[in-house]
């Protein structure tokens, strides 16, 4: 049987596509045809695909950049902070609704607010060994 051999590429080729990395895109009918539209130029020459979305993706790399930087980022954040607060802001008895506990402190009893374990998460019980084994408690206690 044959054995098919891998192709050889030479460094130039290797190094350009490093450079240059392949981004394939399945579209649907509408926007096949709407590119197709943008592939005429002004003088009626015919542009690859590449090049009409190399020409949209440079139009609107700035605006979403911004958009993306502004806004979603800023999201994401406020987002993440919410839900960090929402964690930290629980009363221990809906905290178990969440199966999160505060773990309790060694010294006073009470339940150190500032931890978060999750029941059966690999790190929750490292947190609750770190508590039994290394006596983490609350830093006025
Ligand atoms: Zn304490």
């Amino acid at each position: 049987m044959a054995r098919r051999r891998r192709r050889h590429y030479p460094p130039s080729r290797i190094r350009y596509e490093k450079e240059h990395p392949l981004v394939a895109v399945r579209v649907n009918k509408e926007l096949k045809e709407f590119l197709d539209k943008l592939r005429v130029g002004e003088g009626g020459e015919i542009k690859s695909y590449a090049e009409v979305i190399k020409e949209i993706i440079t139009k609107s790399y700035d605006a979403y950049k911004k958009w993306y930087e502004d806004v979603y980022m800023k999201g994401h954040k406020e987002g993440f902070e919410d839900a960090l607060n929402m964690v930290f802001d629980l009363e221990p008895k809906d905290a178990a609704k969440y199966n999160i506990v505060y773990p309790l402190c060694p010294n006073c009893g009470k339940p150190m607010r500032s931890v978060i374990v999750r029941k059966g998460s690999k790190l929750g019980e490292w947190v609750l060994e770190q508590i039994r084994e290394n006596g983490w408690h609350h830093t006025k206690c």
